[in-house]
């Protein structure tokens, strides 16, 4: 990448912290700007549904960000590919034209909302979004969250710590179906229960509405009332509107090559033009990954594609690691959970709140779930990585 000279980033996030540590670490000096919307970034995401909402600061820290670029404040609007051009419009309300050799989207996801969802009912997305939540996190006070998924149920459990009133309410039948694929519900529903939360499954939410006495939220069970927040967490998508009429593939991520190279409705490579972290949907991964340490993994992988060096792992060939903590409990996950799979519990200790799970399916470990057992979790990642990492 030697001739390179202009790099541009949109989003200030943990992708792009790693993109540019890379960069500046295998001695790239030419100019890097990062484009970003919010005002408090980088910031840590995580956090914002387990410590931070019991915590004081105004946001959480960001360990990971080392600089080496000028963030520019302000939204992406729209990019011209041919010309490498994007448009910004700047925090101050003026709106510029930038032009860079090479354009990296990592502009993560965004809430999904409910049909109809009414303003007022929170997010958990920023930590704007946290704040707002913990002004209502206290005894006395009522929650609604929609959504029983992993950032609902931690939501769940920093609120019910905080003595907050708490109601979760999911379609599925079980808790942390999508995480866990199925396996685990009743586990979950009775740690959730035992928490405090009043858990509402298999249940439709219908109209919400707000009254003088709180928040009403009908579903096709109970009808919920008198709640002073109702949060939705029912998921979320990439944060791509602003590539809204370009030839690219967009419909679950922006498609990429297997180095991260943005590929238009036809499969051709757009040159110049990258995306990496949840906005990204690389070739090898069978599925958009969304999580925190592929989003790592991606932009140090693009960095070393750039400068033209051998990358040091392959993102898409690693199995990807998620982390929860919620109700007294650390999970990690490794691997990716399936539904055919079977369940194998090699520690159960309910004294200590701790289990140690395999999946198993077609002969082979597809997923290991830690609960509060971190020592067995790690022998097991150390022997999962050395078996499936390769370099490409
Ligand atoms: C509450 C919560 C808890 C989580 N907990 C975990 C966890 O325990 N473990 C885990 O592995 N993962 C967790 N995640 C997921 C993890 O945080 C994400 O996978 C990770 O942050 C993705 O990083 P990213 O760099 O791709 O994008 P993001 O962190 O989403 O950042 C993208 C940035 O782009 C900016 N942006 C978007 N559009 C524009 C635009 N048009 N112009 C300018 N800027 C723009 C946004 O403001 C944002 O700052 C959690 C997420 C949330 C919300």
């Amino acid at each position: 990448m030697s001739t390179t000279r202009q790099i541009m980033v949109v989003g200030a996030s943990v992708a792009a912290a790693a993109f540019i540590g890379q960069l500046r670490a295998d001695g790239y000096d030419g100019s890097v700007v990062v484009v970003e919307r919010d005002p408090d970034m980088p910031y840590d995401r995580p956090p914002l549904s387990k410590e931070f909402l019991t915590a004081s600061e105004a946001r959480p820290e960001a360990p990971w960000w080392t600089g080496g670029c000028d963030i520019v404040r302000g939204v992406a609007e729209r990019v011209d590919p041919a010309n490498r051009a994007l448009t910004v419009r700047k925090s101050s309300g003026q709106i510029d034209e930038l032009m860079a050799d090479h354009l990296v989207v990592a502009t993560g996801s965004d809430p999904v909302r409910l049909p109809g969802q009414p303003d007022g009912v929170m997010s958990l997305r920023t930590a704007a979004d946290a704040r707002a939540v913990r002004e209502n996190a206290r005894p006395g006070r009522r929650a609604v969250v929609l959504g029983a998924g992993t950032v609902g149920t931690e939501l769940a459990s920093s609120l019910s710590a905080s003595g907050t009133d708490v109601a979760l309410v999911d379609l599925a039948d079980r808790p942390l179906d999508r995480f866990f694929a199925g396996h685990l519900g009743d586990e979950a529903a009775e740690w959730i229960r035992s928490g405090g939360v009043q858990l509402h499954l298999s249940t439709r939410v219908g109209e919400i509405h707000r009254r003088s006495t709180g928040w009403v939220i009908e579903t096709d069970g109970p009808t919920l009332t008198e709640a002073d927040l109702v949060v939705c967490a029912v998921g979320t998508r990439p944060a791509l509107a602003w590539l809204d009429g370009l030839d690219l593939d967009t419909r679950d991520g922006v498609a990429c090559d297997a180095s991260g190279a943005a590929l238009t409705n036809g499969g051709d490579i757009v040159p110049g033009l990258h995306a990496i972290g949840d906005a990204a949907r690389w070739t090898g991964a069978e599925y958009r990954r969304e999580d925190w340490t592929s989003a790592q993994l991606q932009g140090r992988h693009l960095a070393r594609r750039l400068s033209g060096l051998t990358p040091l792992v392959n993102p898409s060939a690693e199995r990807p690691y998620f982390w929860s903590r919620q109700f007294g409990r650390r999970i990690q996950v490794l691997g990716k959970p399936v539904r055919e799979a079977t369940l194998v519990t090699h520690v159960q200790d309910p004294e200590e709140a701790a289990a140690f799970y395999t999946l198993e399916h077609d002969g082979d470990t597809v997923a290991w779930i830690s609960i509060n057992r971190p020592r067995e979790f790690a022998l097991a990642l150390r022997g999962a990585v050395a078996g499936s990492r390769k370099v490409t």
